[in-house]
């Protein structure tokens, strides 16, 4: 994109007129998995995986927004581990959710390609809007959300990730926000918080929904004031917004973190009861096959010790096989573990006589319906939970970013420069200088 296209897309004051004023470029740069290499790492074992190598920066063709969609020119997006997953290949391919897709008919053929740009997370200006979208025009500062659905089916009307034909934006379909343009259903724009940068505004979308969701909302554990939450990887994606969001709303997060510098993020954010996983060193499995209970009893020990003898009311969990049966022991009696993911292995094992003899429920949780997203980003809008950006790389050092993302080296989030620069897209900065110290906490 040449420099007074994104200078036009930048100026506060760009508003519809010269937005529509700018030609639709006919390709874009992206990053992209390429279908010809989805067998790349067949035989080569996970932690062996390098999901960088995958990505390549290819010029794609611009697809046109049909009815109800919009094209939007993409300022920043961030990495999730969707992008991790898809890059690895695993645990499947993601071209045959594409092809899945497009054998559902209509607009859904266009996302059956060769390539696949990933991305479910943006921050950017609407370019073109397709037939019969009202709410939305050429030169809005927005950001989307990643649900995509179609709601022909009864199942989704009362809430929408029921829906038959729900997707993951940019990982179950085409089009996604790791390129200069993006294709979106016009049903996925937020408004984008204006006291922060691109970058910054990019990066909670996808987890603070996710988190929203799995301790806010009515469809997980509703959190109630007083709660004790364990919370795995609190410094991370997920995990910096859970923890905020324990905050918030009065309860007490117990956030467990596997470095110094990560517990000390969350002392800042205001947690007091912070376990340092490498320092405890649990070893949850004695060996591949069997989980080790006296393991489980030591965390729930070490818990005791912080809240003052309580056990967490919620555990918030998503590393899966490694912790799992440790979350299942812990929460407290009449307790709930809510799960939104496996990072460590989808097979998980736990003693079931800790669930049912001691009334504890597993929730199942994924991403959030439209509205919990809104409600999550008004939030953000509001200055109420803040962005976790720890560093931004340029859209061509997209690999080292989901690299590092893979590698667990990072804290909170990771962002990417798509056509954005660092520093820009504020336009409200009393707000900003009011949270300036909250907004940066997790940077490097
Ligand atoms: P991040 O990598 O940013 O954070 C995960 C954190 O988990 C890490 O910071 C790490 O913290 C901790 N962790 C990793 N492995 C282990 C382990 N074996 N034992 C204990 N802790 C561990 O990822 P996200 O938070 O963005 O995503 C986490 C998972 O949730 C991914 O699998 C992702 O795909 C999934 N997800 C699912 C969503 C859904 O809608 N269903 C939405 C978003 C994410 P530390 O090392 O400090 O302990």
């Amino acid at each position: 994109m040449n420099r007074a296209f994104v200078e036009t897309l930048e100026s506060a004051d760009a508003g519809r007129g010269a937005v529509e004023a700018l030609p639709v470029p006919q390709s874009y740069r992206a990053a992209v998995l390429l279908e010809e290499e989805q067998e790349m790492f067949a035989g080569v074992p996970m932690a062996d995986r390098q999901p960088g190598k995958a990505l390549h920066l290819r010029e794609v063709a611009t697809p046109e927004p049909g009815p109800g969609e919009a094209l939007i020119a993409v300022m920043a997006s961030a990495i999730n581990y969707n992008t991790v997953w898809s890059a690895l290949f695993a645990p499947v391919p993601t071209f045959q959710f594409l092809k899945r897709y497009a054998r559902t008919g209509g607009l859904a053929a266009r996302h059956d390609l060769p390539y696949h740009v990933l991305g479910s997370d943006l921050s950017g200006v609407v370019l073109r809007t397709g037939p019969g979208v009202r709410l939305w025009k050429p030169g809005d500062r927005v950001v989307a959300h990643c649900l995509s659905v179609e709601l022909e089916e009864p199942e989704g009307h009362d809430d929408t990730m029921l829906d038959p034909q729900q997707r993951i934006w940019g990982y179950e379909t085409n089009f996604g926000g790791l390129g200069e343009l993006a294709l979106v259903k016009a049903n996925q724009l937020m408004p984008k918080a204006a006291h922060l940068t691109w970058e910054e505004a990019a990066a909670p979308g996808l987890v603070n929904s996710t988190a929203y969701r799995q301790l806010v909302s009515q469809h997980g554990a509703v959190m109630r004031q007083g709660d004790n939450v364990l919370i795995w990887g609190a410094a991370g994606g997920l995990g910096s917004y859970a923890t905020q969001y324990v905050l918030n709303g009065g309860g007490t997060p117990i956030c467990v973190v596997s470095n110094e510098q990560k517990a000390e993020i969350c002392r800042a954010m205001g947690a007091s009861a912070v376990i340092d996983r490498s320092v405890e060193q649990y070893r949850f499995w004695a060996d591949e096959q069997t989980p080790d209970p006296r393991e489980w009893r030591r965390l729930g020990e070490r818990i005791r010790e912080l809240t003052g003898g309580d056990d967490p009311d919620i555990v918030f969990e998503h590393p899966g096989r490694e912790t799992f049966g440790a979350s299942v022991y812990v929460a407290r009696r009449g307790g709930v573990v809510v799960t939104c993911a496996s990072t460590s292995g989808f097979r998980h094992e736990y003693d079931n006589r800790y669930l049912w003899m001691h009334l504890k429920r597993i929730v199942g949780s994924h991403f959030a319906n439209y509205r919990e997203a809104w409600l999550a980003n008004r939030l953000v809008t509001r200055a109420r939970i803040h962005p976790t950006l720890s560093a931004a790389y340029p859209l061509d050092r997209v690999r080292q970013a989901v690299d590092e993302v893979h590698g667990n080296q990072h804290h909170g989030k990771v962002g990417v420069l798509c056509l954005a620069d660092e520093g820009g897209g504020v336009s409200d900065p009393e707000t900003r200088a009011r949270h300036e110290n909250a907004i940066n906490r997790f940077r490097a």
